[in-house]
């Protein structure tokens, strides 16, 4: 077939174009703590947002009994009960009920969809046989995971900026998602309060820290990607006046839109950038996120076929936005068959390429490896950023007598279908971690997998807003 060096040249660009030397990472580590700075001086400071949270203290492992959470942050919506036993590690019991909005509720009415959730959560309440519940009589706490840009008025109660997600229900932005939900229940008969009002990733924050005590972070790799951190009173300069404590405040980055002139960006990106319904904005999500993994490698994949002949006649599919999922390039990254039997089937069942032979099968894997090695590295730079902010990067220096500062152990969540389901991409986030920090630091950090924090963590809250107040 024709082309195959026209075809050599395009993925060596795509290489240089998605070089990531630990050199390059370091600039994007300190881009990210720069502007976390500047979005903490002054609202609007920086496209990271550092949305305030209200949250003031994360869950001990002290707290006990039994909550609810609600966790509506996409296609799904789970209700969910957590028993807890004052010791830690014990979580002793937990049940979850996980439903789909059902498509119509997610364009009509803010009363339509909350009397659709107020229902979900009573039965699920009434279904558990709830005689010997400690607070019979009392007000039942409540924590919601609501997985949408708010703008905080506390820790249990905000107002909606925007949907996203494809929800759209234009007479619910600006109003207050708690009242929302608590005027749901009571139409709906049940006497339960909102606690706490929180995001996934404050959630997944929550979860990690009730086990763990030295996590400072929480990031999630999913469809989108998002962080949030435990920040000092004081560095939150915009807040002040606002923060009543002398501790410190969790932090939520809503880094999707961070964006830096280090970021190897590449045309492909221009393109997706260009073509999709937010153009300038969610720069590092695109880059990093599920959602869009698989639409740059169908990019790369049809400027081959443009260019050669190396994939028989240009296929129609090639040209359809967001026909290959992340999922797909994973498989196909990951495939250990002798004949990348399934590097063949995708192309040839998702793609409609039929008959590719084994040297094109290994380029598609090898553009699968730039395109997510790249992901991974960034998301990797992002995280370090975040721990360079708040003086856990190991470059605390010298005390005064000359002796370098010890690191102390540091713990960053992390959650979401990207990491937890794609090794490729979880493997090499892990390593850049560790070249960025270097072997004196590393073994320090700590990058731990958590799951089902974002509903998990609000329970906790509605535990800990008890056991605090
Ligand atoms: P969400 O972010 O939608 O709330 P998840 O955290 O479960 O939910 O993430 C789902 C995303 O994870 C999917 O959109 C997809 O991009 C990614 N994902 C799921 N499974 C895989 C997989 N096997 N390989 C790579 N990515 C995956």
């Amino acid at each position: 077939r024709r082309g195959w060096r026209r075809v050599v040249r395009v993925l060596e660009e795509l290489e240089e174009g998605c070089a990531t030397p630990v050199g390059r990472l370091r600039q994007v580590v300190d881009a990210m703590a720069v502007e976390m700075h500047a979005g903490l001086a002054s609202e609007g400071g920086s496209k990271l947002k550092m949305l305030l949270t209200y949250v003031y203290n994360l869950p001990t492992g002290k707290e006990k009994g039994i909550y609810y959470a609600l966790d509506l942050g996409g296609t799904n919506f789970r209700v969910l009960r957590v028993q807890l036993g004052g010791q830690r590690s014990a979580i002793i019991q937990h049940n979850v009920d996980r439903q789909p909005i059902p498509q119509h509720l997610m364009t009509s009415t803010t009363e339509e969809l909350f009397d659709f959730i107020a229902t979900s959560l009573k039965d699920f309440v009434e279904g558990e046989g709830n005689v010997s519940e400690p607070w019979q009589g009392e007000t039942r706490e409540l924590g919601f995971t609501f997985s949408f840009p708010v703008k905080q008025t506390s820790s249990s109660s905000g107002t909606l900026i925007k949907w996203t997600k494809g929800f759209s229900i234009q007479d619910m932005v600006g109003r207050d998602v708690s009242q929302c939900l608590e005027q749901a229940m009571s139409r709906k008969g049940l006497d339960m309060r909102v606690a706490a009002l929180i995001n996934d990733t404050v959630g997944t924050l929550a979860l990690c820290h009730y086990h763990d005590e030295d996590t400072v972070a929480a990031v999630i790799f999913g469809t989108g990607t998002n962080a949030c951190y435990l920040e000092r009173a004081d560095a939150i300069i915009k807040g002040q006046g606002l923060l009543t404590t002398s501790g410190g405040m969790v932090v939520n980055m809503e880094w999707g839109n961070f964006w830096s002139s280090h970021l190897p960006r590449t045309l492909y990106d221009a393109d997706l950038d260009a073509e999709s319904p937010n153009p300038n904005d969610q720069g590092f999500e695109k880059m990093i996120s599920g959602m869009y993994l698989g639409d740059i490698v169908r990019r790369v994949i049809l400027r081959m076929s443009e260019e050669s002949d190396v994939f028989g006649p240009v296929s129609s599919k090639l040209h359809m936005p967001f026909i290959l999922r992340t999922p797909m390039i994973a498989a196909m990254h990951e495939d250990n068959s002798p004949n990348l039997t399934e590097v063949a089937r995708i192309l040839e069942e998702t793609l409609e390429i039929p008959d590719v032979p084994l040297n094109v099968r290994k380029l598609v894997v090898k553009i699968c490896d730039v395109v997510t090695r790249r992901a991974a590295r960034l998301a990797a730079a992002g995280i370090v950023g975040i721990l360079k902010k708040i003086g856990r990067d190991g470059a605390g220096g010298k005390t005064k007598g000359g002796s370098q500062i010890k690191m102390r152990r540091t713990v960053v969540a992390v959650e979401g279908g990207l990491y937890s389901n794609y090794t490729m991409f979880r493997e090499y986030l892990n390593e850049a971690v560790g070249q960025i920090l270097g072997e004196d630091v590393a073994p320090h950090v700590i990058i731990k997998a958590t799951d089902d924090g974002s509903g998990t963590g609000a329970a906790l809250f509605a535990a800990s807003h008890l056991t605090s107040s």
